[in-house]
């Protein structure tokens, strides 16, 4: 019998399936894509949150100036400094004024400074009251799969790609029976405990389980790939808060991604115990045209240089959160043990640096001594 087996090769599973796999235990890492990262961990903004992006929700921007700075120390190499960013504050519309963003900062403890005023001159002053400059950092995600991949290795973790875990039971000695479709074709796999960290696919494996499923939002989002103009290409652009947008690098390509809180969601669903079960998978749809153009309109208004972009290509992805997050935009971790059955643990993570809140909640104090050891 194994002693884990970690379902989802993101970085949740993966950095997950590492750490189970200290001193000698047997863990095993199934994913169905044909390598890690290729899924949420790959297509996203990038941006390592230190707190900024969320003033309405107290806890999950303290909880982010802890954590990112752990990411950024245990993630040195994937970590992306070298450009500015720049938060500034619209006039109309926002849910944030400049004067609370600043408190927001100070209670917090994130350093903000008012930006220099060539970059406060690239914003329109009629829709944007203030600019501040902070240091927010971006990740590299395939340099991200690449030290994963390499820390697996030397854990000691059997990857197995192309593999989709399709069902799981109780199993015997008090262990758990995973159902696994690969290459081989179909497996049956026994583990003490089993990891299910598929994000926005969480409820397919429990569904297919006969599990309580748990209730979640999902929207399919497009982020759109532009050329930035020369003055971003070493500086990221957040106007908070409200139906605005970010400009940030995205490392994997070597271009910026444009979100935009009213054009980057095209459909939004519910999922769990009390709505019919439909696979995120399934539901996203066909890729519906790309809403790119609106987003750079509507971005040119407040930031004219937008209108010197080149758009190159979207990135669709579908973005799962818990549904109070639509309420207060908080972003914690769900962390389930014991999720329908004993020795399985629901995980999804919401944003990156909440993998320090998962090995809190799972192990608070061996999960510090093994991210020092590392
Ligand atoms: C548009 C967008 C923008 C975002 N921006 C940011 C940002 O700027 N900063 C930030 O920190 N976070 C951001 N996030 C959130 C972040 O991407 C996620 O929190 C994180 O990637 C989740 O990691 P994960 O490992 O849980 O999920 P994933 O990376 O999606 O990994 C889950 C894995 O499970 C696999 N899988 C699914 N079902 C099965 C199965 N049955 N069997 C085997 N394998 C299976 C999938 O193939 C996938 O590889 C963003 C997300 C989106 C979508």
């Amino acid at each position: 019998m194994l002693d884990a087996i970690v379902i989802g090769g993101g970085v949740f599973g993966a950095r997950l399936a590492e750490w189970l796999a200290a001193e000698g235990r047997r863990v095993e890492l199934v994913e169905r894509e044909q390598d890690l990262l290729l899924r949420a961990s790959l297509t996203n903004q990038a941006r390592v949150h230190r707190g900024y992006h969320y003033p309405r929700s107290f806890v999950t921007a303290a909880r982010s100036w802890v954590n990112a700075p752990r990411f950024e120390a245990e993630f040195r190499a994937c970590i992306v400094d070298t450009f500015a960013h720049h938060y500034a504050i619209g006039r109309t519309g926002s849910k944030v004024s400049a004067r609370q963003f600043r408190t927001f900062c100070d209670r917090i403890g994130a350093p903000v400074t008012e930006a220099p005023a060539p970059v406060r001159r690239w914003f329109d002053p009629a829709r944007i009251e203030a600019v501040f400059t902070v240091r927010e950092h971006a990740f590299d995600a395939l340099a991200l799969r690449a030290e994963l991949r390499r820390a697996l290795e030397g854990a000691g973790v059997r990857i197995r790609l192309g593999t989709e875990a399709v069902r799981i039971a109780a199993g015997p000695a008090g262990g758990l029976r995973l159902t696994v479709e690969g290459p081989t074709g179909t497996t049956e796999l026994v583990a003490r405990e089993v990891y299910n960290c598929t994000y926005s696919r969480l409820n397919a494996l429990l569904h297919a389980s006969g599990l309580p499923r748990i209730e979640l939002r999902h929207e399919l989002a497009e982020m759109l790939l532009v050329e930035p103009p020369e003055e971003l290409r070493h500086a990221a652009v957040t106007v908070m808060c409200g139906p605005f947008f970010s400009c940030m690098p995205f490392p994997p390509r070597g271009l910026h991604t444009l979100s935009h809180v009213r054009y980057t969601p095209h459909r939004t669903w519910a999922d769990g115990p009390s709505v019919p079960w439909r696979d995120p998978d399934v539901a996203r749809g066909p890729t519906p045209p790309s809403q790119g153009p609106a987003m750079l309109r509507d971005a040119t208004r407040y930031l004219p240089l937008m209108a010197g972009s080149r758009p190159v290509d979207s990135l669709w992805e579908v973005k799962t959160v818990l549904p109070r997050s639509e309420v207060d935009d908080s972003r914690p971790i769900l962390v389930r043990v014991g999720h329908g059955l004993p020795g399985l643990t629901c995980i999804a993570g919401a944003k990156l640096d909440n993998l320090y809140d998962m090995f809190d909640i799972l192990a608070p104090g061996p999960a510090a001594t093994r991210e020092a050891a590392r």
